[in-house]
């Protein structure tokens, strides 16, 4: 190597002060960057060049060093040559461990990234949820740039390896002070660890490679639903990245609490106002079922709070397996606002029924003095 000068190299004066040189070898490294100057022999050597400059000047010492007695030669243990191990090429390995122009161990090549799965909820009244319906949903999501297949460089350009870490997604930086050689290792400032940079951003994602759109989709909800199913479509999510396939959307139900019906699983539970004398003698009533009114018969004596089983007239099995049951049970309203002639009647039966002492409810009395007496 020809005996060259730092201060010329770095294009500084002699009297340079630290920030300045730092800023000389920056615009310099830059400039002859051999990633910015591939296959020009010049640069390469003119940036080793940058390079040795500044690890000497940068440093006080050695630069007082440089300063005193000129260029080192690189001879180890002749005094001021020594600038410590970095054997017969010394600029080499700094040059390979800054830039990453070695073996590109562990380099991680971004690959295709699929999409996310989204969520929604859908709300459908029971009427629905029994028939099964086809609804409109909207749902925004990033789907894969249109313009540049999601790779995010303008007309589908693909990314290039990162001129700075050479794909490594990291820098070291190597240190050489008069305690000994230091490395540190920090993440790319230029593709933020990626080790991939697009050269022109797309236009329509600015590189990002998704863009957001609002979508109308239709949802067919099958028959037999409930709260909490979900239903799976399959590529409606947000898209990939990079030829990655777009995720899944899923539509979790919820069906509105109905205003007469309760659901347990695949039956229906209903209760239905009878009268009085309904239960007592026996009855055929109507009663409210998702297929219209259903005819139910009570038998004399009905007690209130029985319940009648109406099979089939539930909810429909959501995997086919037929249908649930309608449950209904009678409540026994009691009259109110009676006319003369109700009353009448009532008091007729009243003192009936207090010549005619049911056994069972005797048998009930008993037990309750039994019950409430104790020790008697
Ligand atoms: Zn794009
Ligand atoms: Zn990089």
């Amino acid at each position: 190597m020809a005996d060259i000068d730092y201060y010329e190299v770095l294009g500084v004066p002699r009297d340079a002060s630290e920030e300045e040189i730092k800023k000389a070898y920056r615009n310099l490294a830059r400039k002859y960057h051999p990633d910015a100057n591939p296959g020009d022999p010049q640069a390469e050597e003119r940036f080793k060049q940058i390079n040795e400059a500044y690890e000497v000047l940068r440093d006080p010492e050695k630069r007082a060093r440089y300063d005193q007695f000129g260029r080192a030669q690189g001879t180890p243990g002749t005094g001021y040559g020594d600038f410590g191990g970095f054997g017969p090429n010394p600029f080499e390995d700094i040059f390979d461990m800054f830039f990453g122009m070695g073996t590109p161990r562990g380099r991680r090549t971004p690959g295709p990234e699929p999409g996310a799965d989204l969520q929604i909820v859908l709300e459908i009244s029971l009427e629905e949820a029994a028939r099964g319906v086809a609804k409109v949903v909207e749902v925004t999501r990033a789907e894969t740039c249109p313009a540049c297949g999601g790779f995010g460089g303008e007309g589908g350009a693909k990314p290039t390896t990162c001129p700075v870490c050479g794909g490594r997604g990291q820098v070291q930086h190597v240190q050489q002070t008069a305690l000994g050689r230091f490395v540190t290792v920090h993440t790319c400032e230029r593709c933020g660890g990626t080790g991939q940079v697009i050269s022109q951003p797309c236009h329509r994602c600015q590189g990002t490679g998704r863009v957001k759109v609002r979508r109308q989709l239709e949802v067919q909800v099958p028959p037999g639903v409930d709260t909490g199913h979900k239903l799976r479509l399959s590529g409606e999510g947000e898209g990939g990245r990079r030829g990655g396939p777009a995720g899944d959307l899923y539509v979790t139900i919820r069906v509105r609490e109905h205003e007469i019906f309760r659901r347990d699983h695949n039956d229906l539970l209903v209760t239905v106002p009878v009268g009085f004398a309904q239960v007592a003698l026996g009855a055929t009533i109507e009663v409210p079922s998702l297929d219209g009114p259903a005819k139910l018969h009570i038998p004399a004596g009905t007690q209130s709070g029985s319940v009648f089983r109406l099979r089939g007239k539930g909810m429909p099995d959501v995997r086919g397996y037929g249908r649930g049951d309608l449950v209904v049970t009678v409540q026994v309203r009691t009259p109110t606002a009676l006319t003369e002639r109700q009353k009448a009647l009532l008091q007729e039966w009243a003192a009936l029924e207090s010549e005619h002492v049911d056994a069972g409810e005797r048998g009930f009395f008993q037990r309750v003095r039994e019950a409430l007496g104790g020790k008697e």
